[in-house]
């Protein structure tokens, strides 16, 4: 049984075909450039990479050109084969609370809540248009990044702003990154072997938000009415006083747009530092004595424990706290220096467990007051997942 999982951006399509009986990917890969002079698809499969310069006009074109090449490249024997295709979908908005079966009605849906996330959402939408078209007899499972924050509650995901703002606008908090989250949740949940937990999910990488979870379900996230609120990121500022806005406009004599795109694009690591949105060169210069590395690394960690102090209160506790993404996976000093700055918890790292890249480790010690693990991430096999699952029910 296989099913494909696709991320489809503006002008990028990337894809994993998984074989879903062992949940192996048995083949990936990304189409870029679509639209764009100078296109190229890479596909991986086997150990093998096959990279190819082609015209592609149109997200339609790399979908046609992938099938081809599945079956061309024997990674399959024929489409009929591929039992599914799950497209990954960034803001759901309270319309969607769960993964769905992609229909003419879900795309009308989609259609009229695209504005909430413009840059995304249209383009994941190209991508659902690009496989039913050549696909048309093939189910299409839409999962959405927001889905899994819709069980907070009002008093959680309201602004304590004018209420007509909700009701008139929909500005509410949605959360981000849900679909990773949720993986998280149902790892900790295997790990442990029992439904009730209480779980901090550190999704930290160049985007990043905390969630808090109680037995599986969300309770609060960090991430906001967008993906700019919660913690510092590599290029996006996350919280900060509002009253900055208007006050730099004047300063700079910028439009509010220009400076969201500054808070966005030109803050987080990169913005601190004036060097990088990277860690891993933050990192560099923190060893080298470079002062502005060290207050920018020193702001992301607060950053991440506020968050982890504030939903450990909120829970009563924490079970589990994991850290997952590319700083999450991978960043060995980061992820000490967080947990030395929850040492008040009772938190307490094994440094040399913690020594660990991108594998499922328990990194804490036996005694730790709560149990730390390093979890990679795995957005597509989740999607692959509910593909899967709303096609068999
Ligand atoms: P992501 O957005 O999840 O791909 O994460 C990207 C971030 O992960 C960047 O800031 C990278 O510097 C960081 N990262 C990846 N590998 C490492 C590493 N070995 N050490 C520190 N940070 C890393």
């Amino acid at each position: 049984m296989k099913i494909i999982s696709i991320n489809a951006g503006s002008s990028s399509l990337k894809f994993s075909l998984f074989e879903m009986n062992n949940e192996e990917v048995i083949a990936s890969g990304l189409f870029e450039r679509i639209g764009i002079d100078g296109s190229k698809y890479t596909i991986k499969f086997n150990g093998e990479k096959v990279s190819q310069e082609v015209d592609l006009p149109s997200h339609v074109d790399a979908v046609n050109i992938l099938l081809d090449k599945l079956t061309d490249l024997g990674i399959i024997s024929s489409l009929d084969e591929i039992h599914g295709v799950g497209h990954r979908i960034v803001q759901g908005k309270d319309v969607f609370k769960e993964s769905v079966i992609v229909t003419d009605d879900v795309m009308e849906k989609l259609d009229a809540i695209k504005g909430f996330a413009p840059l995304h959402n249209p383009a994941n939408m190209l991508g659902i248009e690009a496989f039913r078209k050549v696909l048309p007899n093939t189910p299409m499972v839409a999962v959405f990044d927001t889905a899994f924050h819709q069980t907070m509650d009002e008093a959680t995901y309201l602004y304590p702003v004018p209420y007509s703002w909700y009701k008139d606008y929909g500005v509410r908090k949605y959360g981000a990154h849900g679909t990773s989250h949720r993986y998280i949740a149902e790892s900790v949940k295997q790990i442990l072997g029992k439904e009730e937990y209480r779980l901090i999910s550190c999704h930290i990488g160049n985007g990043g938000s905390i969630t808090a979870i109680k037995d599986g379900k969300c309770v609060d996230t960090s991430m906001g009415f967008t993906p700019l609120a919660g913690i510092m990121m590599g290029t996006r500022s996350g919280d900060i006083d509002p009253s900055i806005i208007p006050y730099v406009m004047e300063q700079e004599g910028k439009n509010a747009s220009e400076i969201i795109d500054d808070l966005n694009k030109q803050s987080g690591l990169l913005g601190m530092s004036e060097y990088s949105s990277d860690m891993r060169d933050i990192l560099e210069r923190c060893d080298e004595h470079d002062e502005k590395a060290i207050v920018a690394r020193d702001k992301y960690v607060r950053r991440v424990v506020d968050y982890i102090a504030q939903y450990y209160v909120l829970l009563g506790g924490a079970d589990v706290i994991a850290f997952t993404a590319g700083v999450g996976e991978n960043s060995i000093p980061v992820r000490r220096q967080i947990c030395e700055e929850l040492a008040c918890l009772g938190i307490k790292l094994d440094l040399d467990k913690n020594n660990v890249r991108g594998e499922v480790v328990k990194i804490s010690t036996d005694d730790s007051a709560v149990i730390v693990y390093v979890i990679p991430t795995d957005e597509e096999l989740m999607i692959a997942r509910d593909t899967l699952h709303l096609i068999n029910r």
